[in-house]
């Protein structure tokens, strides 16, 4: 059967295997993750700047005892917040370092930034809150908007505590409570603590060296400096006009900005490293009659059938229909040919099926690149040579025209694994410095890095136990959301629960379940709710031996290095670091059964 499959096909899948291979190779780096350094100490400014807040704004300390303490005030803070509302807790308070809400679209309101996720299922609470999203592709000024109608909403400006950094959580044995600290030195005793940080909420920056002599001007994209370039979110960066800019990186952020720097600044100059795979927006305005035909419960239905689709589970129709959806679409036509000449879907089959599928979509992806970009030699060092979901695929009508302009260079430094140095007056690239007025970091987040890099604050369980020390071979929880020895303690994060690229998605489902177990402790009168030592145990090991039986297990190994797969270093830890295999749906079932069985297994109640 497979030999028959390969003869139809217009390429050489093994031709593309080893080129693949190739690149992947020359972009692997002994020091992995430590390639990056962390936006605090001398680069602390990158990320604890804040644009948008009063410089001024001071306070008295607090002083407070509550039932429930949110950690941020991104959308996974708020659906905590949302959720634990409808189910009548008044008394809790959520501590956000920003002067709003919005977590990532707070701190992310860099020109051309937008949401590559469905608005109808990206945009939480749309039926709760009767809105419509103007586009099917929201904007961040309308994410940031609808975060701030969120707030107003569900009345949790009264219950904000903003430009407000916590320093660290501690369980006190005595009082039954955690013990919040924070950087305006308040005392807040908290019966619960759900931390929900958000996995983009910390700039990271690369370990470049020299980064720290630079003298002319940098930030990172995520705290846009709109004094320097003038303009606002839609674009207008006119103040760039005599400036030559350097953006390092070329991920989803970088695609989305790229274009409007490119459009005003005197030279560009775009590092980068691996190419990103740029597939059609194909944006269009929301049709209200349509938008006022969806049944009741659309929202979820639409959520699940995304997720379904991404996760190749058989759906009578694709309701979102985009590129996220397209190679299951692609797969599924393959399948269909398959069954129709008498073949079977077998394990192997099926992943054979699915690179071929995933070598047509890249194949056109490339194509695109040579549709849009005039000069060869920029549109062959802007084609991706890798597989779809290696690294986040990005969406832009615009980004790969901007390099036709003579004043966009594209620097290609996938040879010498980055950017080899900075100086004071600009960036060396393969052996050559090039002199640069700004130099914008596109550089990301700290995502996958490891616990104590991605919440800047200690959390302290029963006995002071840390616990980055509990975490230190892998993650431990169960369900992803609670560990043995942090009573009271529940987090929103993307380990070991079940995945969606549609984050709000995940937050929502998991607000909705820690809600659940805080109403249930608080009905059974229970002052200490914590999951006992086997329930974590079990659960750690059943992730891990899902995780090592996943078919995509070899596929993320054989990736391009990147944060989806440990810079190219996939480790022990990693493994068992990863989400719920199943996909989200799948974990949402066993999270509704768990609840229905009423009994709360797993988790011990005193
Ligand atoms: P990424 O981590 O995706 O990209 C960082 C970029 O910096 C990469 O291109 C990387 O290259 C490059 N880089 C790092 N170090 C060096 C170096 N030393 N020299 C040269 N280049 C370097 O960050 P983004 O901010 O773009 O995106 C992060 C995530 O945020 C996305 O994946 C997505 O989840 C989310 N996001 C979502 C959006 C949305 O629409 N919902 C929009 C924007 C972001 P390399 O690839 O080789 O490592």
């Amino acid at each position: 059967m497979a030999t028959d499959f390969k003869e139809s096909l217009d390429f050489d899948p093994d031709e593309l295997r080893k080129r693949y291979r190739h690149e992947r190779d020359k972009r692997i780096r002994q020091d992995g993750e430590n390639q990056y350094v962390e936006a605090g100490g001398k680069f602390a400014s990158y990320s604890e700047d804040d644009p948008y807040a009063d410089p001024d704004f001071t306070r008295d300390p607090l002083n407070l005892e509550i039932d429930v303490a949110i950690i941020g005030g991104g959308f996974s803070g708020m659906m905590a917040a949302a959720r634990m509302r409808e189910r009548g807790f008044d008394n809790l308070k959520i501590i956000e370092t920003g002067s709003d809400f919005g977590g990532t679209w707070y701190w992310n309101r860099y020109p051309g930034a937008q949401c590559d996720i469905e608005s109808y299922c990206y945009l939480p609470l749309l039926e709760e809150m009767g809105y419509m999203p103007k586009d099917k592709y929201s904007f961040a000024p309308e994410i940031f908007a609808h975060s701030q109608a969120v707030g107003k909403y569900y009345d949790l400006y009264k219950d904000a505590i903003f430009q407000t950094r916590v320093k660290a959580l501690r369980w006190d044995e005595d009082l039954k409570r955690w013990r919040i600290e924070t950087n305006r030195d308040d005392d807040i005793r908290a019966r619960f603590v759900v931390t929900a940080v958000g996995p983009a909420s910390r700039p990271k920056l690369p370990g470049i060296p020299g980064i720290e002599d630079y003298e002319g001007h940098s930030f990172h994209t995520s705290r846009w400096d709109y004094d320097y370039t003038g303009g606002d979110h839609s674009g207008g960066l006119t103040k760039l006009a005599d400036k030559r800019v350097g953006v390092i990186g070329t991920g989803a952020t970088a695609i989305q900005c790229v274009p409007h720097v490119a459009e005003h600044a005197k030279e560009l100059y775009v590092f980068q490293r691996t190419p990103s795979v740029v597939d059609l927006r194909r944006n269009s305005e929301t049709d209200p009659d349509w938008y006022d035909s969806l049944e009741p419960g659309w929202q979820r239905k639409r959520r699940e059938n995304f997720a379904a689709i991404i996760f190749g589970e058989p759906q009578q129709e694709d309701l979102v229909n985009d590129g996220w959806t397209d190679l299951a679409h692609r797969i599924g036509f393959i399948a269909q040919q398959r069954i129709a000449e008498g073949g079977k879907l077998d394990p192997e089959t099926v992943r054979e099926m699915t690179e071929i599928a995933d070598f047509q979509k890249m194949n056109d992806i490339r194509a695109r690149v040579d549709e849009e970009v005039g000069d060869p030699e920029k549109a062959e060092g802007l084609k991706p040579w890798y597989r779809l979901f290696c690294k986040r695929p990005t969406f832009n009508d615009q980004y790969l025209a901007a390099f036709n302009k003579d004043s966009v260079h594209l620097v290609d430094v996938s040879d010498a694994k980055g950017v080899e140095r900075i100086t004071k007056t600009g960036v060396v690239a393969n052996g050559e410095e090039i002199e640069l007025d700004c130099i914008i970091y596109a550089t990301g987040f700290e995502i996958t890095t490891a616990a104590t890099r991605r919440m800047d604050f200690e959390i302290e369980g029963r006995g002071g136990v840390s616990l980055f020390d509990h975490w230190g071979g892998g993650i431990r929880t169960l369900h992803g959301v609670a560990s043995h020895g942090f009573p009271n303690w529940f987090n929103i994060g993307v380990n070991q629960n079940g995945f969606s690229p549609n984050m709000t998605n995940m937050f929502d489902d998991l607000a909705i379940h820690i809600g659940y177990i805080i109403d249930e402790a608080q009905k059974r009168q229970a002052h200490i709710v914590e999951v006992s030592k086997e329930a974590e145990t079990a659960w750690v090991d059943m992730i891990r031996e899902m995780a090592a039986a996943a078919p995509n297990r070899d596929f993320l190994a054989e990736c391009t290095p990147g944060y989806y797969n440990h810079e190219g270093q996939p480790d022990d830890a990693a493994l068992q670091n990863t989400p719920y295999p199943g996909g989200i749906n799948a974990f949402n079932k066993l999270l509704a059964e768990w609840r229905k069985a009423g009994d709360m297994e797993g988790l011990e109640l005193r």
